[in-house]
């Protein structure tokens, strides 16, 4: 139907080639002999993120139209000199002889699928998700470079997909993290293999007012695991809701374990996930673990990005009101790196603005009147603006001039474990009075 090589032909066309390859290293001395990249190939495991999805909701005729021009653009990138086949419903393969850049070549691919598709009268987003494998670094026979390129699209799944992945042994660890994740993830929450890290939130004179709690996962083999390569996994299973559930509660009462009479309060931010937050009975549930925790509602942040608070927005007000109603403080995640943020900011109520740390790297002299406006505009509205991803003085200083409140990152502090708090908070202690605020020239 696509008009596209069969795993058959892919064998055939793969056999000729690698034969010829091995032929010419037979005769290695004779002129002939055939240079590095000559002898070097990739094949591209190429899986559809969404076509199931669609092929389901429009029926089949629509899914046969798209599979075609699917094929279609991803013919275009192969070129005369590559083999494409579809080896499943929604799965192709690239073979292509003599080849540097494939990761290059696997982000056209990516590239290529990302624009819309016009098909019946049907606007249709697809993406991507790659594995590229190299001859004959990791395998000589197609079965083998499918394997490993099957595995590297599987850890570009897991990244959030409409990525590509090369093979590698890093791939292959994390590979197997994701794998033994679907496994053991439910009895890693029952036999206490995640604990909570803690990053402080530095005030513009250098005083510590909190700490935001970050998960991870302590693998009896991988050691510490970090949030990204098993949150989208744990966020899929469903697993989520005790994780989340377990994460709130320690942070809470840990947090508690925190005051000192005489001090000034410290106060603890959580991550929240869109499954978390979708449940009808969210607000409750925090109620509910403040009440049986004993923390004061005033030391708790939650951090929502705005992916998560736009999923429904009545429902998202309604939770906003009675989180807010009880004292809980609400800080926009990430702030920047969505699309509609400062529409939405005037829009829901928050208290808090985290800046995503890649407005710190961005070179560009506009990016700096970007941030002083979304400050400007932050704190006309009573908002507070946390700088993340502080990691130099220079940055500090940056941050200071555009008039953030506060900042956090790697020049303060990495994260640390729970037991290394209190030798922070006494530092802070210490120093007190002693650190004079930092006033922008
Ligand atoms: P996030 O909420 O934006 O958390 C900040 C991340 O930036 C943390 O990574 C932190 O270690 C890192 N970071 C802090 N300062 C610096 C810096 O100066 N430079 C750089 N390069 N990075 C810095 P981490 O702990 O790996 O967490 C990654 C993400 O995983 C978090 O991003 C958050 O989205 C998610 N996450 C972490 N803990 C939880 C949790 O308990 N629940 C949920 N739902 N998500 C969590
Ligand atoms: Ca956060
Ligand atoms: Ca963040």
């Amino acid at each position: 139907m696509t008009g596209l090589a069969n795993r058959r032909l892919l064998q055939d066309r793969f056999d000729a080639w690698s034969g010829a390859i091995v032929g010419s290293d037979s005769s290695r001395d004779s002129a002939e002999a055939k240079s590095d990249t000559e002898k070097s190939g990739a094949l591209l495991f190429i899986d559809l993120d969404r076509f199931k999805q669609a092929n389901d909701t429009l029926g089949h005729t629509v899914g046969d139209k798209l599979l075609k021009k699917v094929a279609g653009r991803l013919a275009d990138v192969a070129g005369s000199e590559g083999t494409l086949a579809r080896i499943g419903g929604d799965e192709f393969v690239m073979f292509l002889p003599h080849c540097y850049g494939a990761e290059a070549l696997g982000k056209r691919l990516v590239d290529a699928l990302a624009s819309p598709f016009h098909i019946s009268g049907h606007e249709l987003l697809l993406s991507a998700s790659v594995g590229i494998s190299l001859f004959p670094e990791h395998g000589t026979t197609l079965a083998g470079l499918q394997e490993r390129a099957d595995r590297a699209m599987y850890v570009a799944k897991s990244q959030g997909r409409n990525c590509c992945v090369q093979f590698s042994t890093e791939v292959a660890r994390r590979e197997e993290i994701v794998q033994e994740i679907a496994r053991d993830l439910s009895l890693a929450l029952s036999r206490a293999q995640f604990q909570l890290h803690y990053q402080p939130l530095v005030q513009r004179d250098g005083g510590l007012t909190g700490f935001e709690a970050l998960v991870r996962w302590n693998h009896p083999l991988h050691g510490l695991v970090a949030p990204a390569e098993f949150i989208p996994q744990v966020e899929k299973s469903g697993l989520i809701l005790s994780l989340g559930d377990w994460i709130l509660r320690q942070a809470c009462s840990t947090c508690r374990t925190w005051q000192m009479p005489g001090q000034p309060r410290v106060g603890v931010a959580v991550n929240v996930s869109a499954p978390q937050f979708d449940q009808p009975n969210y607000s409750e549930r925090v109620l509910r673990a403040l009440d049986e925790t004993g923390l004061d509602p005033s030391l708790l942040t939650l951090e929502l990005t705005e992916g998560v608070l736009v999923r429904d927005l009545t429902r998202t007000r309604t939770h906003l009101a009675v989180l807010r109603l009880a004292g809980i403080r609400i800080a926009l995640d990430d702030f920047g790196t969505g699309y509609s943020s400062l529409s939405y900011l005037t829009d829901l109520p928050a208290d808090v603005i985290k800046l995503d740390r890649s407005f710190l790297n961005r070179e560009l002299p506009e990016s700096s009147t970007v941030v002083e406006s979304i400050v400007n505009l932050a704190h006309r509205l009573g908002l507070q603006v946390v700088a993340e991803g502080v990691e130099t003085d220079t940055q500090r200083t940056n941050v200071l001039d555009l008039m953030c409140d506060q900042m956090q990152g790697y020049y303060f502090s990495k994260p640390v474990a729970a037991g290394e708090v209190p030798r922070l908070l006494e530092e802070r202690a210490r120093t007190a009075g002693r650190v004079r605020e930092l006033t922008p020239a």
